[in-house]
């Protein structure tokens, strides 16, 4: 079998003819897709999602570039997990090629483990000293643990004092400044915390039970996804178009903070459910503002040889305008005579044409942004948000399949 696709034009010669499906999905990423396989093959119900994108698989989308390297167009993706259950049921659609993350920092020249570990020490400070600072950390935080640089700046300890700046002013401040636009200290600490000073000798980037890439890609794996007889997957749509909102007070102001009442799809009333993955701010067409992201520029370049970094991704911490270089034939195995590089260029998000919003800035002013969009929602039981954008957060893909398999859990 092979999924049921249609273009905007199949769709908008079909959408007058055909019965409403049981469920729409907006956005056919890991939030949406698995919600939709979920609905159409435990419940039976009939699923249409709406795509904007030409393609599915939201931001792990992947394609062969012209020389036949395997490019993730939207940012490396390596897939981590503690979740069994999530593991167990991507298993279903995809076979793994067995892989470990290895990212490096370059500090003016050299090539340092990040996270930031006991072996990074010893590459970083003279033989005494290193030694003294692996003791302390040992002693002070045990063997294995991960200790976020904001703690570990905390220290009072004069040996973790100098350990601890060198750290932040090598691996983090420049980082940060480039990602963010803002210090260490500006971020919310959960967001330091992802990359924390680790305890070990472990090089990997991930400490995860589970780690791997889709042996076939991602694509692949959300073909194999969204392949299911009740499931029409409609690409080129944006759901904006066609799925629109009443409020019970007809003299409502467009700007106004009054809760919908009632969804109407291609102008109908819509009585199933709706699972939601986009951002709420633009299907209120910003009515409150922009919710703040960042975004990222993306420079891909094909080499004529076979590796030019040392491993998966090396992060610039304390030079160039880019955060990071990624080389995909690490990521991928491929045996192949070129090799095929992406540099990351964060800026901020304008809501440009072509622009993606890639990380929700994390702070209070923003959730209550956020929150304000979220309760025009709140009378309408049959609307569920879902997903890194609609709900304004950062969410690892394990993550998010295992929300979008509880929201599953509920609604069958
Ligand atoms: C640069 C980068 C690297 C990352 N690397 C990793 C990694 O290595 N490991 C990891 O576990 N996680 C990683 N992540 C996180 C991962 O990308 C997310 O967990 C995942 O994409 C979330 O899935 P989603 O379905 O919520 O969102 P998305 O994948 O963004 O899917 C949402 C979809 O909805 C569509 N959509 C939005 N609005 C509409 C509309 N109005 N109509 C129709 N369609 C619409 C969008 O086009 C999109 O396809 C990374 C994130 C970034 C930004």
């Amino acid at each position: 079998m092979s999924i049921k696709f249609l273009d905007r034009t199949e769709y908008t010669a079909l959408s007058e003819a055909i019965p409403a499906p049981d469920v729409v999905v907006v956005g056919a990423g890991f939030a949406g897709s698995v919600v939709a396989r979920e609905l159409a093959q435990r419940s039976n119900k009939t699923v249409l999602v709406l795509e904007k994108r030409p393609h599915i698989g939201g931001n792990t989308y992947d394609h062969l570039d012209a020389s036949g390297v395997l490019v993730h167009d939207y940012g490396p993706h390596i897939f981590h997990t503690e979740s069994q259950r999530v593991f167990e049921y991507l298993s279903r659609f995809t076979e793994w090629r067995d892989y470990q993350h290895q990212v490096v920092a370059n500090i003016h020249g050299r090539y340092i483990p990040v996270p930031f570990n006991l072996n990074s020490i010893e590459l970083s400070f003279e033989q005494y000293k290193a030694q003294q600072m692996v003791e302390k950390l040992i002693d002070t935080y045990g063997e294995g643990s991960k200790v976020p640089i904001i703690e570990l700046r905390n220290q009072a300890d004069p040996l973790l004092t100098q350990l601890a700046d060198y750290v932040y002013e090598n691996v983090f401040l420049g980082y940060t400044k480039k990602q963010w636009g803002l210090t260490p200290e500006e971020v919310d600490p959960s967001v330091t915390a992802r990359v924390p000073v680790l305890v070990a000798r472990d090089n990997r980037y991930f400490q995860d039970t589970w780690q791997g890439m889709p042996l076939n890609g991602y694509t692949a794996l959300f073909e194999s996804l969204l392949d299911h007889e009740n499931i029409t997957v409609c690409t080129d749509l944006d759901a904006c178009q066609i799925l629109t909102f009443e409020t019970g007070n007809q003299n409502a102001q467009s700007g106004e903070d009054e809760p919908f009442t009632a969804i109407l799809f291609n102008d109908r009333p819509f009585e199933g459910e709706v699972i939601y993955t986009g951002p709420l701010d633009e299907l209120c067409n910003n009515r409150f503002g922009l919710l703040p992201y960042r975004s990222l520029d993306f420079i891909f370049k094909t080499l004529p040889v076979k590796h030019v970094l040392p491993c998966g991704t090396v992060n610039y911490t304390v030079s160039e305008d880019y955060t990071r270089i990624t080389e995909f034939t690490w990521l991928t195995g491929q045996e192949l005579d070129v090799t095929t590089i992406m540099e990351e260029y964060p800026c901020s998000f304008e809501a440009l044409a072509g622009q993606t919003p890639y990380y929700a800035i994390i702070n209070d002013e923003n959730h209550s942004h956020y929150q304000r969009y979220l309760a025009l929602f709140s009378g309408l039981a049959n609307f569920h948000v879902v997903g890194r954008l609609a709900e304004y957060r950062y969410y690892n893909m394990d993550h998010i399949v295992k929300r979008a398999l509880e929201l599953a859990d509920e609604l069958c």
